[in-house]
C-alpha cells in the first residue's frame, strides 16, 4: 500500500515536470524574415546624434520583419511606399540632411516570392508612424494593426488621422504579447515619437532579439545615446535606450537596429530566415 503512493507520487512528479518541459519550448515562433524595405542615403547623420559626425553622410537601410507563427503570421513595419520603386531617382527628402530613399524591390513582390498573401497577416504592427515606416499598411486592409493609442491619436500634418478610421486597430496602452505565449511581445518605447514601440521575438535556435524601430538609428548613435534633434521627447529616448538595454542583458538579447545598414550587410535577407 505505502510503496503504490510513493509510486503514484514519483509518477505524478515525473508528469509534471515533462508537462512544465513542454510548456518552456512551445514557442509558436518558428520563422522570421527580413525583407528589404528601403535603400537610401543619409545627409547628415549628427540629425540622429546631435553634435556628433556633423554634414558626414551615411547609406541607410529600412526593413520590414515577416515572422511566423503557429497562430499565423505576423509583419513588424511596412518600410517605404511601394510607390517609390517606381521613381527612377527615388525619393528626395525636403531637408537635404535627411534620407533620400529608394526602393529596389517591393514589399508585394518580396512577400508574392514567399507565396504570402495580404489576407494571410493576421496581426501587424508598426513601430511608429513615419512614413519609411507606414507606407504600406494599406496593402492590409483587414489585417488587425497592434499601435500605441498615443501614436494612433497623435494628430498629422493639419490635424490628418494617422491612419484610415476604417482599418482595424487595437490601440495599446504599453507593452502586449501578441499571441500569448511570450515570443512576440510590443514594448513600449516612447520618445522618437509619443508612441514609438520596439518588438521582442524569442526564435527556438536565434534566440531572443530586439528589433529597434527608430529607437535608435544606427550602431554608433546607440553607443553615445545620441537623441535625434526631430524626436518628439528627449527624456523619453533616453529612458526607452536605458530600458532596450536592460531587457537585452536580462534576455540575452540581439538588438537588431532597423536603418543600420553595416549591421543588416551582416543578416540574412529573405527568401532566406532566422529559426
Ligand atoms: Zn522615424
Amino acid at each position: 500500500m505505502k510503496k503504490s503512493v510513493v509510486c503514484m507520487a514519483a509518477l505524478a512528479a515525473l508528469s509534471m515536470s515533462a508537462a512544465t518541459a513542454a510548456a518552456q519550448t512551445k514557442s509558436g515562433v518558428d520563422k522570421l524574415y527580413i525583407l528589404n524595405c528601403g535603400e537610401g542615403v543619409a545627409g547628415d547623420i549628427s540629425r540622429w546624434s546631435p553634435g556628433v559626425n556633423v554634414g558626414k553622410s551615411m547609406d541607410f537601410v529600412d526593413n520590414c520583419y515577416l515572422i511566423h507563427h503557429a497562430q499565423g503570421w505576423f509583419l513588424w513595419d511596412t518600410g517605404l511606399a511601394d510607390a517609390i520603386a517606381a521613381m527612377p531617382n527615388g525619393q528626395a527628402p525636403p531637408d537635404p540632411r535627411m534620407t533620400h530613399w529608394r526602393r529596389p524591390k517591393t514589399l508585394a513582390s518580396q512577400l508574392d516570392a514567399l507565396g504570402v498573401k495580404p489576407a494571410d497577416i493576421k496581426y501587424m504592427a508598426v513601430s511608429h508612424t513615419h512614413p519609411d515606416h507606414v507606407g504600406n499598411v494599406e496593402m492590409f486592409p483587414q489585417t488587425m494593426l497592434l499601435v500605441q493609442k498615443a501614436e494612433y491619436e497623435w494628430p498629422g500634418a493639419n490635424g490628418a488621422p494617422r491612419f484610415k478610421p476604417e482599418h482595424p486597430a487595437t490601440k495599446l496602452q504599453g507593452d502586449h504579447d501578441v499571441f500569448g505565449d511570450g515570443s512576440i511581445t510590443i514594448l513600449s518605447t516612447p520618445g522618437h515619437t509619443p508612441g514609438h514601440q520596439s518588438l521582442l521575438v524569442k526564435l527556438p535556435k536565434t534566440g531572443a532579439l530586439v528589433l529597434s524601430g527608430d529607437a535608435v538609428h544606427f550602431k554608433s548613435n546607440w553607443e553615445n545615446r545620441g537623441v535625434p534633434s526631430g524626436n518628439t521627447d528627449k527624456e523619453q529616448t533616453v529612458a526607452s535606450m536605458q530600458r532596450i538595454a536592460d531587457l537585452l542583458t536580462k534576455e540575452k538579447a540581439q538588438l537588431w537596429i532597423n536603418h543600420d545598414k553595416a549591421q543588416r550587410d551582416t543578416l540574412k535577407m529573405a527568401p532566406e530566415f532566422y529559426e
